[in-house]
């Protein structure tokens, strides 16, 4: 009787623990399709080298859910790993490490990415002689790969100068020059001083390139680099202000100079091999050019007054950093649509979509469908015929069908379109085509 009741008891016991393990893996597949379907408001998928999960392999340990620093790129779901947010993985490849059983690769974007990369030879060089591109426009993303590029480029220049000048001394050409102040071609302009080249660097922006455009104490994961002029740096992980703080250190110390602000139009090779460098400032000749570019593009500005303040933004790249918050998204295309959405969906934000015409005509049918619903719902106002004329500090003011009101205003954001990098190479003559970086990728694994 009483050993009846115990096996009742640890029936009753085990059954108890399966429904509680059923429930939360239930909940847990919940909350990660809800977070796939959060991730389904940016259409763009990953950037750049992301995560391919061997599902056959795949037991859904859950461990790469747990690596990823990024947040949410990976869930468990139906018992195996799969990406629910694919535009914010940034292919640090620690979801790779973690995989007990190596179901996970890490290969590059979608085809439609890799279809746009210039033609490269290992030594970074362009098809034409002596122009160089490294970092994320080359394809690979993350710091220490922009940084170890940028370096080894400047030293093969550095070998090879001296070759290319043959004895010439032409007044005002510099050895180098370098386009682009993020991670790639401040590592590429601290190497030059190093090796006493004569250089410029020309940033259309502010130093930093896109580690400046992070949102507010972001983690950045780094890996053991050595920085040209400094040595080996060796943390793993620093808040974005804290690793913008070094490089300006760094920065000050070896008397970089960088030409901010300056947007590089057109660039030309002459009959003698020297580069023409035309930016909206000036004009420059060098003898090799380093395009340092990244992959975010030139966007097209509203040229109104107050639009230097540091609220105006021109891409979205963490729509959970900002809440509580009154917004202005100015634009009409699916990336304004998404992005006014993606800040509509965070606690306490207050957006209002502004769009010039009287109504939406080049957007996805699902976004349309999306957006009646936050509109209806009141999480989002749009005002067509309307455009920003002035912002200030705390305001904007809109020009609604000929009348101007002031809204108050946190922060803004412009999708007015603008130029791709593969559109700014292609006027320089940089070949362009398909390439399968998946080797590339594999060797900097192999290397640490
Ligand atoms: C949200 C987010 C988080 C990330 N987190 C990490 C992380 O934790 N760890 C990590 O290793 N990587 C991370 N990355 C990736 C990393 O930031 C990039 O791979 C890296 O910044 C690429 O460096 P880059 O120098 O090639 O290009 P960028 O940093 O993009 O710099 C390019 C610069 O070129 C300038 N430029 C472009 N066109 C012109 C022109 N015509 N004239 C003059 N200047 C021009 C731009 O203004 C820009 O300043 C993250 C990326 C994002 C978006």
């Amino acid at each position: 009787m009483l050993t009846n009741v115990i096996y009742v008891a640890f029936g009753l016991l085990v059954l108890h623990s399966i429904v509680r393990h059923v429930r939360r893996t239930n909940r847990k597949e919940r909350a990660a399709r809800a977070s796939a379907e959060h991730g389904r408001l940016h259409s763009e998928g990953p950037r750049a080298q992301h995560p391919h999960i061997d599902a056959t392999r795949c037991f859904g340990c859950g461990a790469c859910v747990t690596a990823c620093p990024e947040g949410d790129v990976l869930a468990v779901l139906a018992g195996k790993a799969a990406i629910v947010n694919g535009h914010k993985c940034i292919g640090h490849g620690l979801c790779a490490e973690a995989c007990p059983v190596g179901a996970i690769t890490i290969v590059m974007a979608s085809p439609s990415v890799s279809a746009d990369m210039p033609q490269l030879t290992p030594e970074h060089e362009t098809n034409i002689p002596n122009l160089f591109i490294v970092g994320e426009l080359g394809g690979l993303a993350l710091i220490k790969n922009a940084v170890n590029e940028g370096r080894d480029c400047v030293d093969l220049i550095s070998r090879r100068v001296f070759g290319i000048k043959r004895g010439r001394s032409v007044p005002d050409v510099v050895d180098v020059a370098i386009v682009g102040a993020g991670p790639a071609g401040i590592s590429a302009s601290l190497r030059a001083i190093e090796k006493k080249l004569s250089y410029v660097t020309l940033e259309q922006d502010e130093f930093g390139g896109t580690v400046a455009k992070y949102p507010r104490q972001k983690i950045v994961m780094t890996s053991p680099v050595e920085f040209p002029l400094y040595g080996k740096f060796n943390k793993l992980q620093i808040s974005k202000e804290e690793i913008i703080k070094f490089w300006q250190k760094v920065h000050g110390r070896a008397g970089l100079k960088v030409n901010t602000h300056e947007k590089v139009e057109r660039i030309t090779r002459d009959a003698g091999g020297i580069f023409t460098i035309e930016s909206v400032k000036g004009r420059y000749r060098a003898w090799t050019v380093i395009l340092a570019l990244g992959r975010r593009g030139t966007p097209r500005k509203l040229d109104i007054p107050g639009e230097g303040l540091s609220k105006v933004m021109y891409g979205l790249i963490e729509a959970e950093a900002y809440t509580n918050a009154a917004i202005l998204v100015v634009g009409g295309g699916d990336s304004a649509v998404e992005a006014a959405m993606g800040l509509a969906h965070q606690k306490g934000n207050r957006v209002i979509l502004s769009y010039r015409k009287e109504a939406f005509s080049r957007i996805k049918e699902r976004n349309a469908q999306k957006l009646r619903e936050y509109t209806k719902g009141g999480r989002l106002q749009v005002i067509f015929n309307s455009q920003p004329v002035e912002i200030r500090e705390k305001s904007v003011r809109l020009d609604i069908g000929g009348t101007v009101k002031e809204i108050p205003n946190d922060y803004m954001w412009v999708f007015a379109g603008g130029t791709p990098p593969s559109d700014f190479l292609k006027a320089c003559g940089v070949q362009i085509g398909p390439q399968d970086l998946t080797p590339q990728i594999r060797d900097i694994q192999l290397a640490g």
